[in-house]
Order: C-alpha cells, then structure tokens, then sequence
C-alpha cells in the first residue's frame, strides 16, 4: 500500500517566532491524524521544528539543497548540513525554484542524487505551464521532467521517492486542477514510470497533487484513486486550515 501524504511548503514565510508557534499549534492538532503529515519551513527554523517535533509523526523537509558535499558555493546548504539538524526529507525542483533560480531537469538530476546518496527522501516537484496545457502538450512536458531528472534512478532507489505534480498554472493562483485533471495526470505519470519500470513500482509511488489546494476543494481531489495526497502551499501556513486538509481523505 502506498502511502497517503500531505505536505506543506511554507515557502519564505514565518519567521523564527512564528515558525515555532505554529509548529505547536500543527502539534496539537496532528493527535489523531491518520496521514503522513510533512512540513517545510525555511532553513533558519529548520532545526527547532525538527527539535519540537521529535517523538511526533510530523517530518520535516526542507525547501531546497545544493548538490555539493561542501565548498565555495556561497549561501547553499548541503545534504550533510540538513542531516545534522535532524532532516531526512528535502523538496527539490518547485517550480519557484526552477523558474527564478534556473533550475533545470539536468541541475535537478544531481541534486536528486547528492539527497539519495545521503539517504535523504526527495519529494520531486514537476509540472506543465498554462501555454504548455493550452496547447496539449502537459503530458509530454511531465513525462520529460520525470525522464531527465529520475529515470536514471535505479528501482530500488526509487523507494526514497514522492511524486508532487504541481501545474504552473494553479500554484499560488488559486486555480486549481479539477480531480478529474489531476486523476488523469497522476495515471498517466503512473503509466509512464510502469512503462520505465514496471507496475510494481509504478504502484508503490506516492503522487502528490499541489496547486491552490484548499479545506475546500481537497477530499475531492483526494478522493482519486492516484492521487496519494498534496504539496500545500499557501494553506499550510494556518495550522486549522492545513489540518482540514490532512483530514480529508
Ligand atoms: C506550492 O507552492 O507547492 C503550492 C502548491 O502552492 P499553493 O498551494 O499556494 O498553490
């Protein structure tokens, strides 16, 4: 069975007082969630969430991580960095990142490898543009983000994997994939990784849906049968709000 995720992606918000004050609140409220709940603050308070959460079911992530061990690459942090403050998780290939920061599928590739090798777990955002969707081509720009930046895993590697399919269009816009959308994206990422693959694996992977994700609009997403769960954004930063949506399956 795979496993039913929900993350949230604080983006550049909350700073260290914040950060800790809804990093209590997600605590009181997680009691009696059922899904794996995962957050990702800012690095600066990466290491009193990992802190405040130990003994809890919240994993942390963080947002981003170069792909060097160490070295002249001011203002990076390392996997090795993110491990000695207790994170095993890291977000690599947001569209933020690869659209302010020139992340590209191949850049993207080594950061995947340097997290495997330090026995990291990636969570591997893609997704199309409005254009690319407008004009029919969403599943060939997918199946080439997934191709260029994972098929070079080896299965087994691939157990340290989540899938978040995050459509340009519907992140921070407030519009969303309709299930059906999603649902139909998230079987043919399935079919795709099987047809690399095999089904086995394919089935075994969590595809998270992000994009303008809301108490609202999420049992129905997650009603799908391939959508595993979702990257929050935006909505993960009200402890209430976000845990509606945890609790949405
Ligand atoms: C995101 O940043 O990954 C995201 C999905 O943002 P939002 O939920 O705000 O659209």
């Amino acid at each position: 069975m795979r496993k039913q995720i929900v993350a949230g992606n604080w983006k550049m918000n909350k700073d260290f007082v914040d950060s800790e004050i809804l990093v209590a609140k997600l605590l009181s409220q997680h009691k009696h969630a059922q899904t794996q709940v995962i957050i990702a603050p800012p690095f600066t308070n990466l290491l009193a969430a990992t802190n405040a959460l130990k003994g809890s079911s919240i994993d942390v992530a963080a947002q981003n991580m170069h792909f060097a061990k160490q070295g002249a690459y001011t203002g990076e942090i390392s996997a090795d960095m993110l491990s000695s403050v207790g994170v095993k998780t890291v977000i690599l290939g947001h569209s933020e990142r690869r659209a302010y920061f020139n992340e590209t599928d191949e850049l993207l590739a080594q950061k995947v490898n340097a997290a495997l090798e330090n026995k990291m777990r990636v969570i591997f955002c893609f997704g199309e543009e409005l254009s690319d969707r407008k004009s029919g081509q969403q599943n060939d720009v997918v199946a080439a983000q997934i191709q260029k930046a994972l098929f070079h895993l080896s299965p087994d590697a691939w157990s340290n994997i989540i899938l978040a399919y995050e459509p340009v269009w519907a992140i921070g816009t407030g519009e969303t994939a309709s299930p059906e959308q999603a649902q139909d994206m998230h079987a043919f990422i399935r079919q795709t990784i099987a047809n690399q693959y095999n089904a086995q694996l394919a089935n075994s992977i969590s595809i998270l849906y992000g994009g303008s994700v809301k108490s609202s609009n999420a049992k129905d997403i997650f009603s799908k049968p391939d959508v595993d769960g979702g990257l929050i954004g935006g909505a993960s930063l009200d402890a209430e709000h976000f845990y509606a949506i945890v609790n949405s399956f």
